[in-house]
């Protein structure tokens, strides 16, 4: 088996990262297809006894897809009103999927300052192993509609690291429309080569040119590579996969598909 696939099956608790783009199609429709096969992957791996917490992005796209023509608002009202809307398709589609396999989903709404402060990080703890230990998969975004920009968390990126912190996670996998990282931005270069394995951040960022984002995301790379090193700090591995590809957890374990991780020390 790979390294990977090994990582995946040793560890226990892990929490997944679903990022935007993974879950809109080319025209910014949301792909429901995609959605529906991460959740019965999901639900694999629960039935294989692992312990899943999703962050999801995506209430964004959901929001357009369901009121278009607020879709070309700029303002920042609209955009905050936007995601509360999408926030309810979302869900709405996880629920739909998961309780197709008997299993409940919990929504978490999250901001920079539960992070900050003592009591409320008790509290989410202790919300995510209740609903965990009862079998509940525990759904996870930035509470949008109350961020303003200045105490924003920013990124799934980072609200998948932090939480992979304090619920002690295992494992950390990330779902981007990429097979993993370059050395340079595979969508500007044809030639872009995958890093499989990387054991020291600050050489990678010698290394490969992070700039660049795909056309829904918010982080890019960096903040992916960012998030990989505040969850190897704590001990805690990090994988970077193509969520656009189906099955692709399965398909990492069972068949050499490509990825990037991030091992701790
Ligand atoms: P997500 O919505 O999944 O968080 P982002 O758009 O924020 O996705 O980040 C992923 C994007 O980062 C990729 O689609 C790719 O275009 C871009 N990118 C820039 N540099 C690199 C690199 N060196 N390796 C991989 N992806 C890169």
């Amino acid at each position: 088996m790979s390294a990977i696939g090994e990582l995946i099956q040793n560890s226990r608790k892990i929490v997944l990262k679903i990022g935007s783009n993974v879950l809109s199609d080319e025209n910014g429709n949301v792909n429901k297809e995609i959605l529906q096969n991460i959740v019965g992957q999901v639900t694999g791996l629960i039935k294989d006894g692992k312990q899943i917490i999703i962050v999801s992005s995506g209430a964004g796209i959901c929001g357009v897809a369901a009121i278009n023509k607020w879709s070309r608002r700029g303002d920042i009202n609209y955009k905050q009103a936007l995601c509360a809307i999408g926030q309810v398709e979302l869900m709405n589609a996880y629920k739909q999927y998961f309780s197709d396999h008997d299993i409940h989903v919990g929504q978490m709404l999250l901001t920079r300052e539960d992070f900050g402060d003592h009591l409320r990080t008790l509290n989410i703890r202790n919300t995510l192993f209740t609903l965990v230990d009862e079998g509940v998969v525990p759904i996870i975004n930035e509470n949008d509609s109350v961020s303003v920009e200045e105490i924003k968390i920013g990124d799934n990126d980072t609200l998948g690291a932090l939480t992979a912190n304090l619920w002690n996670a295992d494992l950390l996998i990330v779902m981007s429309d990429i097979d993993g990282v370059y050395d340079k931005n595979p969508k500007d270069y044809k030639d872009a080569e995958l890093i499989e394995e990387v054991y020291d951040i600050d050489g990678l960022l010698q290394e490969i040119d992070p700039r660049g984002k795909s056309s829904f995301g918010t982080g890019g790379i960096l903040t992916k590579i960012q998030a990989a090193r505040r969850v190897n700090e704590y001990g805690i591995s990090m994988i970077l996969v193509n969520g656009k590809r189906k099955d692709i957890l399965t398909n990492v374990v069972n068949h050499d598909a490509k990825a990037t991780v991030f091992f701790s020390r």
